[in-house]
């Protein structure tokens, strides 16, 4: 597919668009060597990188983008309001940016206690009242390092059972499945491996709830393999980011 928006001679474009094919490559092979017949939904995660370089991959034809912080996500979502983007948040969250977060998000991916979801569903009832929207998708984030607990966010496997039955009743929400970030220096395809099994007695319960944010750059294919429905993918499209100071 060509995109006649899409200008071939800015380096930064065919750099992006060579990243992404590879990207979405590696996506195909992975879903077929799963025996999947739908790859899953790409996220880029943009954090860091310019809104000229999220511009540039809506051309190449991104349709949903993420970012970890809400000062950056407002400002960019702000630039690029024309451009009809689903843009998720994958960061942890505090209860006070609700608010703000509610303003352009599509989905969270990173609800990890029942005062998250509160906060979050107060907010979208203010939105629906005044302007209507669909509910905010939610994702469960899930902390799979057992030595570490609270390292990287995440509720406890064990306390996700009652944060779904928590988040699934309250109004402007939607439980749209379980995320996580697989534990530094493990191996990827175990905690997939649980939170697969988590999904699975989750979704017994919350049958709507079968997404699975799952799969960076690192271990995308993992991912793949033990059912993610959507990847979030950052390094290996937009290039390394500055070290956090
Ligand atoms: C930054 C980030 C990603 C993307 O990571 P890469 O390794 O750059 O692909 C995915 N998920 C979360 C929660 C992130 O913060």
């Amino acid at each position: 597919m060509t995109d006649p928006s899409v200008d071939v001679n800015d380096p930064r474009t065919s750099e992006l668009s060579e990243r992404l094919n590879a990207v979405h490559l590696r996506i195909a092979d992975a879903t077929v060597a799963a025996g999947r017949t739908t790859a899953p939904q790409l996220i880029v995660i943009s954090k860091f990188h310019p809104a000229a370089d999220v511009r540039r991959l809506a051309s190449l034809g991104v349709t949903d983008v993420g970012e970890n912080r809400d000062q950056e996500a407002t400002e960019k979502s702000g630039l690029l309001g024309d451009l009809g983007l689903r843009w998720h948040f994958v960061g942890q969250l505090q209860s006070n940016k609700a608010k703000s977060v509610v303003r352009y998000a599509h989905a969270v991916h990173s609800v990890d206690r029942p005062q998250i979801a509160g906060a979050l569903a107060k907010a979208v009832a203010v939105q629906i009242e005044n302007s209507g929207r669909d509910p905010l998708k939610c994702f469960i984030q899930v902390n799979l390092d057992e030595h570490a607990q609270g390292h990287r966010g995440g509720a406890l496997p064990a306390d996700v059972a009652s944060l779904a039955d928590y988040l699934a009743d309250l109004e402007g929400l939607e439980l749209a499945g379980l995320m996580a970030v697989a534990p530094l220096g493990g191996e990827p395809r175990k905690a997939f491996e649980k939170l697969a099994a988590i999904s699975a007695s989750m979704t017994a319960v919350h049958t709507g709830a079968a997404g699975i944010s799952a799969g960076m750059s690192q271990d995308l294919e993992a991912a793949i393999e033990f059912g993610a429905t959507h990847l979030r993918i950052g390094s290996d499209i937009l290039g390394s980011r500055p070290a956090l100071g």
